[in-house]
């Protein structure tokens, strides 16, 4: 097995999002935050911008931004909300579109979203809504939202009726991923955004998949190298899918790998603080794993090592024991069967042809799915 070197840190690193007129740059490094107000000057059409954020991430990192911008002759104001998805609600929106309008922000006037994937889809659907479209920067702060969802364009809020029903693709004008916000991160969180690491090496990319196994703990231990390394490859991974299908007809259900499974177990689990996205994806990603292998397309001994990967790291293999959830495959599938990327009555499923080669079906019958799941259960 080859391992590919560690690359010096380098002090930026730049992947494009190719989106013709749409699109923009991110970069990756360590304090990113402290220069951000002299990256991002040069695109800001007006020298003014809203700033929104949560409590958690204010206490730790907004001073840094705020001090860059006031370096940068940026005028800001800043908003904060709860920590958490609750502030991800109909009723936040409505607060935040209220106050900016009462600060008299303007059309050509930006936001910039500081925090994770809830700030960052929040502030993304007022810029998009604001005056009929702001332009808005992601600066994210926890893994998930630097390799994940801060590129791409999909913004949002939940609904009472479910999760990201309100929303519009709407893409950033800049990302700056500063991987030194990642130490304040807490363990699972960060474990939660690897997992949608490992997911770009496990669908297309197998020589990444071979330098996570080798440095994969080094990702979650806090070597700087290996993270900006790691979200570097992440992003790229997503750009180039998202710069081929910018709204989902195609390829860009790859992305959803472990995600059918993983939905239907955060479905069952109500969203709860037992289970969060990355640990039911991750379990997600080990079914549609194991379901490959029991249709004959992936070899045992990849699942293996995929399984033996995630163990080394933490992340979980099996659903967990959690009170008052009687784990059944028939509700499972029940879960399944409601999942919005269901198409023509069948469930759509990604699987692995092998690590680093996955595929989209909708060609695999509920009996197969419903014995794996009773399987995974066992
Ligand atoms: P989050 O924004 O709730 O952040 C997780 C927790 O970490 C919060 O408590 C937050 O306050 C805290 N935090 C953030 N940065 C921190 C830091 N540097 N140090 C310490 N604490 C910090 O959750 P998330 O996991 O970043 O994002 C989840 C959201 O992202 C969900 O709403 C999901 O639907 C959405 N999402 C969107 C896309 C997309 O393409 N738009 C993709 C994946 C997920
Ligand atoms: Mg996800």
């Amino acid at each position: 097995m080859t391992s590919l070197p560690l690359e010096p840190a380098p002090a930026l690193s730049s992947v494009q999002v190719a989106l013709g007129s749409r699109s923009y740059d991110i970069l990756i490094g360590a304090d990113v935050i402290d220069s951000a107000g002299s990256v991002i000057r040069d695109i800001l059409k007006n020298p003014r911008v809203a700033i929104i954020t949560d409590d958690n991430v204010a206490k730790l990192h907004l001073k840094r931004l705020q001090a860059s911008l006031t370096d940068a002759g940026i005028e800001h104001s800043a908003i904060i909300f709860p920590a958490g998805e609750s502030s991800k609600s109909i009723a936040t929106y409505g607060d935040l579109m209220n106050r900016l309008l009462d600060s008299r922000l303007q059309r050509d006037e930006a936001l910039i979203a500081l925090g994770g994937g809830v700030i960052g889809d929040l502030t993304g659907f007022a810029a998009a809504t604001l005056r009929r479209g702001v332009d808005f920067i992601q600066i994210p702060t926890t893994l998930l939202s630097q390799v994940d969802s801060s590129v791409g364009g999909k913004t949002g809020i939940n609904a009472p009726q479910g999760k990201n029903l309100i929303g519009a693709f709407y893409q950033p004008r800049m990302v700056l991923a500063d991987i030194s916000t990642l130490d304040t991160l807490p363990q699972r969180e960060l474990l939660a955004g690897y997992a949608e690491v490992v997911k770009y090496g496990l669908l297309g990319d197998y020589q990444f998949f071979e330098w996570l196994e080798t440095n994969g703990k080094k990702v979650i231990d806090g070597d700087a190298a290996a993270r900006i390394y790691a979200v570097e490859q992440s992003v790229k991974a997503k750009a180039r899918i998202v710069a081929e299908d910018e709204r989902e007809g195609g390829i860009r259900a790859l992305l959803n790998l472990g995600h059918t499974f993983g939905h239907a177990l955060e479905a069952e689990t109500g969203y709860g603080a037992h289970l969060n996205h990355g640990e039911a994806v991750a379990i997600g990603m080990i079914m549609a794993t194991e379901l490959s292998v029991r249709l004959g397309i992936l070899e045992s001994q990849d699942s293996g090592r995929i399984r033996a990967h995630f163990k080394s790291v933490g992340l979980p293999v099996a659903v967990p024991e959690i009170a008052g959830v009687n784990w059944t495959a028939e509700n499972l599938l029940a879960h399944m069967r409601q999942d919005k990327k269901i198409s023509g009555g069948k469930i759509t499923l990604i699987l692995l042809n092998a690590i680093g080669d996955a595929f989209s079906t909708n060609n695999i019958d509920e009996p197969d799915i419903l014995s794996l799941l009773k399987q995974e259960l066992q």
